[in-house]
């Protein structure tokens, strides 16, 4: 595989922000942009980044307040394909070509859109070649008593990672999102999390051609806040998190910040 950027190491703790599709203004979004900047211009310890819409990312990346800062800003989806009849797609060689360092893949609201397992593949390996670090979204949509969410992640992670080259892990973090945990307001319980974590790298341990990958960071995102967010970093065995609504306030994404010190120490 040929790499062609210098892919971008995130260390753990990490604390990525997921806009979505917000603020609705340039301007309310600059503000919002140069305001996290500052908070997050040296972080004290691990990796800071924020997941904005693809019309903010040139410019928040050529930005002053970027340039003083370590804050990391990434695209939310990246497309396989180089080039061509794709009508509103963003190719992950355009992102880096426009000097973006990582991504997001396989979210849940993408896979709503139609993004498979397959696809999320597909993306991934494209992203990876084009020198991204790619944040992968994983998570089952219901849980049950009979475990078949389970079943769910497990299929998820053979099929997402699939065939995912050795020597290139340092670009990947796996998120796992549960989906009913997503912008509901319903968090997991930690102890259920860490049960979910451990499960998911035992899946990978002992599966041949998975095993490279079962000491990846993984962090969880679903309905994080300030009050919540130490639950999952003492008893979830994570490795940062991954937050949509409350990233948008810049007060609360710092908070949650804060509690991710304990981690440090901890898997790099
Ligand atoms: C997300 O969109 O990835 C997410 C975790 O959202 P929220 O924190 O709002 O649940």
């Amino acid at each position: 595989m040929a790499l062609r950027t210098k892919p971008r190491k995130f260390q753990a703790p990490m604390l990525i922000g997921n806009w979505k599709m917000n603020p609705d203004t340039l301007d309310e979004a600059k503000l919002l942009f140069r305001a996290v900047a500052k908070a997050a211009a040296s972080p004290k310890y691990g990796t800071i980044g924020v997941a904005v819409p693809t019309l903010y990312l040139r410019e928040f990346l050529n930005s002053p307040q970027a340039k003083k800062s370590k804050l990391v800003v990434l695209a939310q989806d990246a497309f396989q394909e180089k080039s061509g009849a794709y009508t509103g797609r963003v190719s992950a060689r355009m992102l880096r070509e426009a000097g973006i360092t990582a991504t997001l893949i396989g979210h849940s609201e993408m896979r709503q859109a139609g993004d498979t397992d397959e696809i999320a593949n597909i993306k991934l390996h494209a992203a990876i070649n084009e020198g991204l670090t790619v944040v992968v979204c994983i998570g089952e949509k219901v849980r049950d008593d009979e475990g078949t969410h389970l079943h769910f992640i497990r299929q998820q992670l053979l099929t997402t990672f699939r065939n995912f080259p050795k020597g290139f892990e340092s670009q990947l973090v796996i998120a796992y999102e549960p989906v009913w945990a997503i912008g509901t307001g319903v968090s997991m319980d930690p102890t259920d999390l860490h049960e979910t974590v451990l499960y998911i790298r035992k899946q990978l341990a002992f599966e041949n051609g998975y095993q490279h990958l079962s000491q990846i960071p993984i962090l969880y995102g679903g309905s994080v806040n300030p009050e919540n967010a130490r639950s999952f970093i003492e008893n979830g065995e994570v490795q940062g998190l991954l937050v949509g609504k409350q990233s948008l306030t810049v007060q609360s994404f710092m908070q949650i910040y804060d509690v991710l010190l304990p981690i440090r120490s901890k898997r790099k």
